[in-house]
């Protein structure tokens, strides 16, 4: 059996395969932990997995595999991934972020790699670009992108037919490349003043404007005036990230997932792809961001597509 793990800024799910084209089984989801010490994330994990295997009459020894796409960056410590995510650490960007503790890191492999034969742990977005390649949006393409626009950007790369993984597993942070100057005043959960994350992600949408998201979009895609103008403005940001994507590693394809995006995607993609469209014709013509093939199953998969 395979256990696959999908950690989030906002939550964690875990679910069961026998192998890598059996049906996903018992998904669970619940918030990600955010109290204690640094290992809580890991210990919820583990606590999940006997829960869904106690539902499924699975029992727990016959895991052998477990897949882990998560948010990132990771830090390598004895050659075991943690998570320095800002979303989920609260030393990272200190007290002004809001999070109720004082990690630096959360531990994830270590604890999960003494109780399982083999773990494996992905960047979300390179995971996620992954599943796109294997049974979604992105099959057939060798230059191609998987970007999340959700409680944080992610990206994730694959030129020439290989996926970018860079020196700690970290290619693909594009939502943390800068904007605007720091007097814009956008605190992301990283530290930098005027990344893209501190602009368009979900958390950031909540803090500038005193909504959700998903109260913002709908209240736009109604038509009322302020709203479109403020969403316009969010798109403007998110497609440049994109084009600059696509121009800097000459590709032909962006599938697209997160909740952000997800739930108002027809509303957002042709704002997005007029962010793309007639700029730098010879790099750009023919590029197209579409919705991911696997919509709102994407991280499931992702951590299933790393088991193969
Ligand atoms: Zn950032």
């Amino acid at each position: 059996m395979r256990a696959c793990v999908d950690i989030g800024g906002t939550k964690v799910a875990v679910s069961l395969s026998a192998s890598s084209d059996a049906p996903l089984v018992g998904r669970r989801s619940e918030p990600t932990a955010k109290t204690g010490d640094n290992d809580a994330v890991a210990v919820q994990i583990l606590r999940m997995i006997d829960e869904v295997c106690a539902e499924q009459g699975i029992d727990p020894a016959t895991i052998e595999r477990v897949g882990v796409s998560s948010t990132g960056p990771f830090e390598l410590h004895d050659g075991m991934v943690e998570l320095a995510t800002p979303n989920i650490c609260g030393g990272i960007a200190g007290p002004a972020r809001g999070l109720p503790n004082q990690w630096m890191t959360a531990i994830i492999e270590a604890p999960l790699a003494r109780r399982f034969g083999q773990v494996r742990v992905e960047n979300d977005a390179v995971a996620g670009l992954e599943a796109e390649r294997h049974w979604g949006a992105l099959k057939g393409f060798d230059h191609c992108a998987y970007a999340t626009w959700s409680t944080g950007v992610g990206v994730g790369l694959c030129v020439d037919g290989r996926a970018l993984r860079g020196k700690n597993g970290n290619a693909g942070h594009a939502g943390h490349s800068f904007v605007v100057d720091d007097a814009s005043g956008a605190l992301c959960g990283c530290g930098n003043l005027g990344d893209v994350e501190a602009l368009v992600a979900g958390n950031s949408i909540s803090r500038r404007f005193g909504q959700p998201a998903p109260d913002l979009f709908s209240a736009a895609s109604a038509g009322e005036p302020h709203s479109l103008e403020i969403v316009d403005a969010l798109c403007r940001v998110m497609g440049r990230m994109l084009y600059n994507m696509i121009i800097t590693l000459d590709l032909q394809r962006i599938s697209l997932g997160g909740s952000v995006f997800w739930h108002h995607r027809d509303f957002l993609l042709p704002r997005l792809q007029a962010q793309i469209d007639g700029k730098l014709m010879p790099l750009t013509r023919g590029v197209l961001l579409v919705p991911a093939g696997l919509g709102e199953k994407v991280g499931d998969y992702a951590a299933l597509a790393l088991l193969d």
